[in-house]
């Protein structure tokens, strides 16, 4: 499957040269179906006015436009409410959350969750369970998920309006065909997880496949921290240390997918082995580990030591209070070099980044003043995220939306097409 962005092109154009074709007109009106629905997936309640104003076509067109997609039973209209204007108030269009969903899945080291989100982002199932560390193959992974599909009911209750299934995975991802080459943190390597889903689950559906900390950057992006911020910087932690970069509101990939990789930055070169393979990468001064050696604990005492050095922190204990700190002083280092190279606007401390950052934050920006460029130091806010822990999986939804954004119509002709082939079988 093509993996698009699920932003991708929100430009609206307008059909206003008289020699375009049939052909063209056709294209100029998917493109613009796309384009209003994508809006109001992500803008609920947007009214006709706006999206006049938004797009530059004119009243008629704009009402066409969404009368076709009310129409289609993706989006609704309300009656506006009286601003103090003259005339009529003009009627808002919300998207139908119940039209369409996809199914979000995240294996993660520590939990596996699943999601059914709606058109326009209304989340209908949310589900995480706590797993054991070690009980990570690819086959059990698997299986649990779809035991935990089946227990939200997303297939008893969803099937029949699914776009696609969103994967988000702590792992080396490949763009062209989501194949993960490499997860270090659940010892996978070279794995067709689309492909074992959708056998597993017996639907046949589009899977898109993403590195968790891209997925976490598109969710907050779009519906969190990030909102109305197109240059940010997303940082994830569990064991390792994952980033995700959108500039130009567009997410950087690289050639082929493998790009923004921020926790295998060398950031000393006299430090730790890494979980890649090399040394004093920054997932070994702020990762899980480098947290649990500086609170004093020895090897691998997992997310129970972790809630042991949150919980002294919180009890003023000096010790968990500097390993904090230390972490925060690893955090800033590195963010002053992603500063200075992207110049973002935002950095999102996302999952246990944002629960650790009241304690990391004082030693984090002083390490950040004293090292970024003052021009782009100057521009940057380091917040923490607002989506939590479950913005991997909310963006690995978003981009299951693609193939119905991209061309809803069509969509919806397919749709409706194999829904009343099943109800003849
Ligand atoms: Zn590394």
């Amino acid at each position: 499957l093509p993996q698009t962005h699920l932003w991708g092109d929100t430009t609206i154009v307008q059909a206003s040269s008289s020699a375009l074709t049939g052909a063209n007109l056709e294209t100029v009106r998917r493109d613009n179906l796309s384009a209003i629905l994508r809006h109001v997936h992500l803008h609920p309640a947007t009214s006709r006015s706006a999206f006049v104003a938004l797009t530059g076509l004119n009243r008629s067109t704009v009402g066409d436009l969404v009368g076709e997609l009310a129409e289609r039973g993706l989006v609704r209209e309300s009656p506006g409410e009286r601003l103090g204007q003259p005339g009529r108030p003009s009627p808002t269009v919300h998207a139908v959350a119940d039209r369409a969903v996809v199914l979000a899945v995240e294996p993660a080291v520590d939990s596996l969750a699943v999601a059914v989100v709606g058109l326009g982002g209304t989340i209908h199932e949310l589900v995480r369970v706590d797993r054991p560390r070690g009980h990570t193959s690819p086959e059990s992974t698997v299986q649990d998920l779809v035991d935990l599909v089946h227990r939200v009911g997303a297939v008893a209750r969803y099937a029949d309006r699914m776009v696609g299934i969103g994967v988000s995975a702590m792992a080396i991802v490949r763009r062209s065909d989501g194949f993960i080459l490499l997860a270090p943190n659940l010892g996978w390597t070279d794995l067709a997880l689309d492909r074992m889903l959708v056998e597993a689950l017996g639907m046949d559906l589009p899977v898109t496949v993403g590195n968790e900390a891209d997925m976490g950057a598109v969710a907050e992006h779009l519906r969190g921290a990030g909102q109305g911020s197109d240059d940010l910087i997303y940082l994830s932690t569990e064991v390792g240390v994952g980033g995700g970069v959108i500039i130009g509101g567009q997410p950087l990939a690289g050639l082929a997918g493998f790009g923004g990789e921020v926790g295998h930055i060398a950031v000393n070169p006299e430090g730790r082995i890494c979980s890649c393979g090399s040394r004093g990468c920054w997932e070994t001064e702020i990762g899980e580990l480098a947290l649990l050696r500086y609170a004093g604990h020895g090897g691998d005492g997992g997310r129970e030591a972790v809630d042991a050095v949150f919980a002294a922190a919180e009890a003023g204990s000096p010790t968990a209070l500097r390993a904090f700190a230390e972490v925060g002083r690893w955090l800033g280092l590195g963010l002053a070099s992603l500063v200075n190279i992207f110049n973002p606007g935002l950095v999102v401390l996302g999952t246990r980044f944002a629960r650790m950052h009241p304690f990391t934050q004082d030693a984090m920006q002083r390490e950040l003043d004293a090292r970024a460029l003052r021009m782009a130091r100057d521009l940057v806010t380091v917040v923490a995220s607002r989506l939590g822990v479950d913005a991997p999986l909310l963006g690995a939804a978003e981009t299951a939306f693609a193939p119905l954004l991209r061309d809803p119509i069509a969509w919806v002709e397919r749709h409706d097409r194999l829904a009343g082939q099943a109800r003849t079988a």
